[in-house]
């Protein structure tokens, strides 16, 4: 039995839940093509979507809320989230953007070509949304333990270095704009990168004179991970283990609704003062002036704030557990799960849990819906309704490695008996698994499918 952390705060707001009947929830769901995004908030009981911009801001947060600087441009809120920028990220340049899809669509509308390609460990949807909305080819090298939900490897998110070193020499760095890395990699299961891996890809990056972008949303929880896991850095402190990780980049962008725990916000940083020109040119056209980039000065203030609160080590150890502890308490009933835990989610493997589901079928689509019929509970589908895609030579669907349903858990939310009641409900849908089929699709866009299609269950 895992022991839960003791939260390190108390409450002193509270926003009342309500669950609704069974009943309700079929009726919510067909009016809702079966997509749980397309679902009201109020129909949801334990929400468990997204850990993005869903978290609890402190009260050291809301007070600076109140001291945020509306004016245009040169707002005192900028220069405080830019001392707090130089401190933890150290890059020259940054701009706030209004989240982190807007910090990538800046620097693939600027770096990316027709035939573009962009290699990363596993690129998270919008990523791939935003290259290939521009002709690029997002390509993913992680290495092979990440496709396996069974390897206990410390650091799954990390990239192979054989394959992205091969990948390289076969396409020619001249086709490869820049190269990226996602700390934690949120696509396959919240997993961290160690030190060593990320200083190794820098290297290899820099060989071919490419310039290495971190995609740093949950660069916080990956520190802790670090200081947990890799010798050597279980005296240092996350904050200098995030100068550590940032010192080996030419830039970085952020959803700040993850580890900067603020409900809007994201940044794109540089070192390239010609880059960061054309980034403050297009932030200019697109999301606002170089000194609010699409926010308001309360929300700059926030963010300045959260990202140092995300760093707090007593929080990160309570945030971990937390995740540790909902994931346990599936083991111990033998539901498959992307083991280890990753830092913000636990990830349901649809695929070992629906065996009888095949891929072209949605196993993920369809154990998220049983979960929300059962328990009024949230997840997202991490699978093939999210990034198979048809090749673009063959026409052939390419499925992913995994057919996950991600429980992203928000940051100082939920309490331990939330995630007993998820996982009550969790244990009730496997014992029913055999009577949950497969879903079909009667909607979807050409990009970015999941968060619009419609679906429905085949008899
Ligand atoms: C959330 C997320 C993004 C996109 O950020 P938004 O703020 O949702 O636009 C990009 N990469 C990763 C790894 C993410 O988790």
């Amino acid at each position: 039995m895992t022991q839960y952390p003791a939260e390190p705060f108390r409450i002193k707001m509270v926003e009342p839940i309500r669950l609704i009947s069974p009943a309700e929830r079929m009726i919510a769901m067909q009016r809702a093509g079966y997509n749980l995004f397309a679902l009201k908030a109020d129909e949801v009981f334990v929400d468990l979507l997204t850990d993005s911009g869903t978290g609890a801001m402190s009260q050291a947060q809301w007070a600076a809320i109140m001291e945020g600087d509306e004016s245009y441009a040169g707002a005192r809120s900028y220069f405080h989230l830019s001392e707090t920028m130089k401190s933890i990220f150290g890059f020259e340049y940054f701009v706030p953007t209004h989240q982190g899809r807007a910090a990538e669509n800046i620097l693939t509308a600027i770096l990316v070509k027709p035939g573009s390609l962009i290699p990363s460990n596993t690129h998270f949807d919008t990523t791939e949304g935003n290259i290939r909305a521009r002709g690029g080819r997002p390509v993913n090298l992680a290495i092979d333990e990440a496709h396996d939900p069974t390897s206990h490897h410390p650091f799954k998110g990390n990239m192979d270095l054989d394959k992205l070193t091969a990948f390289i020499e076969s396409t020619g760095a001249e086709k490869i704009p820049f190269g990226t890395i996602v700390i934690t990699n949120n696509a396959s299961g919240g997993q961290p990168v160690s030190l060593a891996n990320i200083r190794a890809v820098s290297e290899i990056y820099h060989r071919y004179k490419i310039p290495f972008f971190i995609d740093c949303c949950r660069y916080a929880e990956n520190a802790y991970f670090i200081k947990q896991r890799e010798q050597g850095y279980a005296n240092k402190s996350t904050h200098e283990i995030a100068r550590e990780i940032f010192a080996l980049a030419d830039g970085a962008f952020m959803s700040a609704k993850k580890d900067a725990i603020v409900n809007i916000g994201g940044f794109l940083a540089t070192r390239d003062p010609e880059l960061h020109q054309t980034i403050c040119n297009e932030l200019i056209m697109r999301e606002g002036f170089v000194t609010y980039g699409g926010l308001a000065g309360r929300d700059l203030d926030a963010m300045a704030v959260g990202l140092w609160e995300g760093l707090d080590e007593a929080y990160l150890a309570y945030r971990l557990g937390q995740t540790a502890y909902l994931a346990n308490r599936l083991l111990e009933a033998g539901i498959p799960i992307v083991e280890p835990p990753g830092g913000h989610a636990v990830y349901l493997d649809a695929a070992r849990l629906l065996p009888h589901i095949p891929q072209a079928e949605f196993p993920g689509q369809a154990l998220a819906a049983a979960l929300y019929l059962e328990g009024a509970v949230r997840g997202v589908e991490i699978g093939s309704v999210m990034f198979a895609y048809p090749d673009p030579d063959s026409g052939k669907m390419i499925h992913p490695h995994l057919e996950l349903v991600r429980l992203a858990i928000p940051r100082r939310v939920y309490t331990q008996s939330h995630l007993d009641y998820v996982a009550d409900s969790m244990v009730r849908v496997a014992e029913k698994r055999q009577t949950i089929r497969g879903y079909r699709i009667t909607y979807a866009p050409r990009l970015m499918r999941h968060f619009t299609a419609r679906f429905e269950p085949i008899p």
